[in-house]
């Protein structure tokens, strides 16, 4: 049996000694459990330990478990978003961190609209330029974020990467040194309806070295749920 509540306070104290060693505070940085493919049941255990926000990469899931948990709880979409998709999860995510394309803004702000809200989103980039992973490029992103700020129904929150693979995590420094750069950049912009005090990296492998490099957000699934 997975202890999850275990797990949760392990990762919660490494977040903590990532803060003391970087000088963070640890207030700023939130723990995002990322409980895709893993059961109602799993995440009603974790809910039962307090946990009220879950990490979830596909619509569909996402809304099942949605309307199978208690309402008190904030739900991030963390992975690719096709257009015909973003009907079924305006106003059920607290957080959409994976913008990646015009044509997507364009659509979350029309459905937005159409639903009388705005949705907050993160403006994901592909630092590493993987060409496997979707993200804008860090050359495009500023024109990027100032055309999208544009739109009335969608609010740029920060920016989001997924690094890389990679068997030290220290590699991964370099990648989120980069992205928190660039948000500083952007920030420096002042753009009317863009924010950029959050910052979406750091996974099971890697969260630490991301904290150390500004992280507000780590989005962290096996460590805490096991391996899927
Ligand atoms: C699955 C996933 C995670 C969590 O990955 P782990 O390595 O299990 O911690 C984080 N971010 C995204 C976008 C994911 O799809």
């Amino acid at each position: 049996m997975i202890m999850i509540s275990e797990n949760i306070e392990t990762v919660k104290n490494k977040i903590l000694l990532a803060c003391e060693k970087s000088g963070r505070n640890p207030n700023e940085v939130t723990l995002i459990p990322v409980s895709k493919t893993k059961p109602v049941s799993i995440l009603l255990e974790a809910y039962k330990s307090g946990v009220r926000l879950f990490g979830e990469n596909r619509v569909q899931e996402l809304c099942d478990k949605y309307s199978q948990l208690p309402a008190d709880i904030d739900w991030h979409l963390i992975g690719h978003l096709q257009r015909n998709k973003v009907k079924y999860i305006i106003g059920k995510t607290k957080l959409i961190h994976s913008l990646d394309s015009g044509d997507l803004a364009i659509t979350i702000d029309r459905e937005s609209k159409k639903a009388n809200l705005i949705t907050d989103v993160l403006v994901e980039v592909n630092v590493a330029g993987e060409e496997s992973k979707f993200g804008l490029s860090p050359d495009e992103t500023l024109d990027f974020v100032k055309k999208t700020s544009k739109l009335s129904h969608l609010r740029i929150k920060g920016l989001m990467t997924i690094a890389p693979f990679v068997a030290d995590p220290e590699e991964n420094r370099p990648v989120f040194r980069r992205l928190r750069k660039l948000s500083v950049d952007i920030a420096r912009e002042n753009l009317d309806n863009v924010s950029m005090y959050i910052l979406s990296m750091g996974m099971s492998n890697d969260f630490e070295v991301a904290v150390e490099e500004g992280a507000t957000f780590v989005r962290v699934g096996t460590a805490i749920f096991g391996a899927r």
